[in-house]
């Protein structure tokens, strides 16, 4: 059987089982989570999501560059849209995780990196990215000091750690301006 294949079948037992018609556009739980693209890493899997709970910006990293911000200004424009906003009420979570390819990333591909995070290469070692505890916070930090985002997010970073399956909070929860 082909991925193809694989993947149809188990789309047809999410239909007859998880579908709910019903969704709204706008997370359930009122959540943004910012993750990396690493398939062990999954937030519908390690906090057990379920469908329509909370929109999730995966990048390299799950670093706030300029197409994650451009992201969440978009997510922001879908909630005015639907005649609501978001900022007071909700939840922000930047999710860094150990042995994160990125690491290797900055060996090999610098310049790529460079430009993916909107830095210049020699500002590379300004961003922690061997250090995901040391990162989160940064980024955290940065969501806070950009004054383009809603003020009213509960903002917290979080590590998760693929040698044991637990997320530890490293930047526990607070207004992004309070
Ligand atoms: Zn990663």
């Amino acid at each position: 059987m082909s991925v193809v294949d694989d993947l149809t079948q188990r789309n047809k037992a999410f239909v007859d089982s998880e579908f709910d018609v019903n969704l709204n556009i706008m997370p359930s739980m009122k959540t943004v989570i910012i993750g990396c693209v690493d398939p062990r890493v999954d937030p519908a899997n390690i906090f057990g999501l379920k469908p329509g709970e909370a929109a999730v910006i995966r990048n390299v990293g799950g670093r706030i560059n300029p197409a994650t911000l451009q992201n969440m200004a978009i997510v922001r424009s879908v909630a005015v849209a639907e005649g609501k906003d978001v900022g007071p009420g909700w939840n922000l979570i930047v999710l860094h995780h150990t042995d994160c390819g990125i690491t290797p990333c900055l060996a090999h591909a610098p310049a790529l990196l460079a430009k993916n995070l909107g830095v210049e290469v020699t500002e590379l070692d300004n961003l922690a990215i061997p250090d995901p505890y040391a990162a989160v916070a940064l980024d955290v930090a940065a969501l806070k000091a950009n004054p383009q985002l809603p003020g009213g997010f509960l903002v917290t970073g979080m590590v998760y750690d693929v040698a044991t399956g637990k997320v530890e909070v490293v930047v526990p929860s607070a207004l992004l301006r309070p």
